[in-house]
């Protein structure tokens, strides 16, 4: 086949597959509301779940960074893109969340990339949860090291595959709260069984870290557990974007030396380690506690309200509640006749979930009125009668 004819056959095959991925292009998409086309939809699809995105004093934060430091890092960290600025917010995240160090990244998906490379090799065998973020298999996937799969929150057969003799080091992987499906690792019997094996955990912390635990600490803090390598990302609930690496002194230096991603791309801007600095401080003040609150009472009239639905609820307690409806045609449909109504909710398909799952992944946030999720509510109910 000629490039031209690869890349034909596959996109065929993805619209076969009603399959085919296209970007919606919206005025505003994080807030309540969702525009496109001057017309206002009440947004169920953002990750902004303690609607800090919009907040104003996130937003002076970032104005003042970029008023002191301009609006770019002008380089690598490792040449002159290490600001005092990167260091405050390094510090302010370890002391937080109880780690000798955190390495900033410019996003989750870098992080893992560069964590998996530069820790593993061939020697080594990574355990993941099935379920995995695409940014750890892919990552794994592309290691020299063997990947092995666990099914989903399965700890025995986590062990079991543990047991297996292995040449190098084990390196076990999961996420903190899922993001297709909502639910949490049991993070205390998965970190006993690693440590039971002498392997790491790396806990994926993404949809956690702000949202849930002591002062929005995240999964690991709400289980009391501390695995050896902690990612949190900052482009959901902290409302911002990028990431950090939590590990200890050690793995922090030896980053340094061999993380790719943080030696060869610019540091994230100043003034978006200022303006996250400002939503740190946010989360861990009543205004996070409020809003975490918030969110609760969210999730809690949505679950109750949507049991006599004939849709698969999961066992999600967070911020993330999706339906699995199974077929892709359906739950574009569905997707469909929401948006009709002025709900904007995305609907997931595979390869992201698996096959005969596609679902709406709905998820509530800060920022909804309870109102809101009653005309969500509602609207569902008229759509599957
Ligand atoms: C979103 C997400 C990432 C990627 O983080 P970005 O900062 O958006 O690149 C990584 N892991 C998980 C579990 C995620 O949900």
């Amino acid at each position: 086949m000629t490039w031209q004819q690869r890349i034909d056959a596959a996109l065929d095959a993805r619209r076969a597959a009603d399959a085919l991925r296209v970007r919606t292009t919206v005025e505003n998409g994080a807030g309540r509301f969702l525009t496109r086309d001057q017309r206002r939809y009440c947004n169920f699809s953002s990750n902004d779940y303690l609607g800090l995105s919009q907040h104003p004093a996130i937003i002076r934060a970032w104005q003042q960074g970029a008023e002191q430091y301009g609006v770019g890092s002008g380089g690598s960290g490792h040449v002159s893109g290490y600001t005092t600025a990167h260091q405050a917010l390094e510090e302010h995240l370890a002391d937080w969340l109880g780690y000798p160090r955190a390495l900033l990244f410019i996003s989750g998906f870098a992080a893992n990339q560069a964590l998996i490379a530069a820790l593993t090799d061939k020697t080594d065998r990574i355990v993941a949860d099935r379920l995995s973020h695409a940014s750890l298999l892919e990552a794994a996937s592309h290691s020299p090291a063997q990947l092995r799969r666990f099914a989903h929150n399965d700890v025995a057969q986590l062990a079991s595959l543990l047991d297996k003799p292995c040449d190098g080091q084990q390196l076990v992987v999961t996420e903190g709260i899922f993001s297709m499906d909502g639910d949490s690792a049991p993070l205390a019997d998965i970190h006993a069984a690693a440590q039971r094996h002498g392997s790491w955990l790396l806990v994926d912390d993404a949809h956690g870290i702000g949202v849930t635990g002591p002062e929005g600490r995240g999964s690991a803090a709400s289980q009391s557990v501390k695995p050896e390598l902690l990612v949190v990302t900052f482009g959901k609930g902290v409302g911002v974007s990028g990431a950090a690496v939590l590990c200890s002194d050690s793995v922090a230096n030896y980053l340094l030396q061999f993380a790719r991603h943080l030696i060869y791309s610019t540091s994230m801007p100043p003034a978006q380690a200022m303006a996250l600095r400002a939503a740190f401080d946010l989360i861990r003040s009543d205004v996070g506690e409020a809003r975490r609150q918030r969110l609760a009472a969210h999730i809690h009239q949505f679950r109750a309200g949507v049991r006599d639905l004939p849709f698969e609820l999961t066992a999600s307690r967070s911020a993330i509640q999706p339906l699995i409806v199974g077929e892709n045609d359906r739950a574009l449909h569905l997707a469909q006749t929401l948006r009709e109504q002025g709900i904007w909710v995305t609907a997931i398909r595979p390869p992201t979930v698996p096959t005969g799952t596609a679902r709406l992944r709905l998820t509530l946030t800060a920022a909804h009125e309870a109102s809101d999720i009653t005309a969500l509510l509602e609207a569902l109910h008229g759509a599957s009668e």
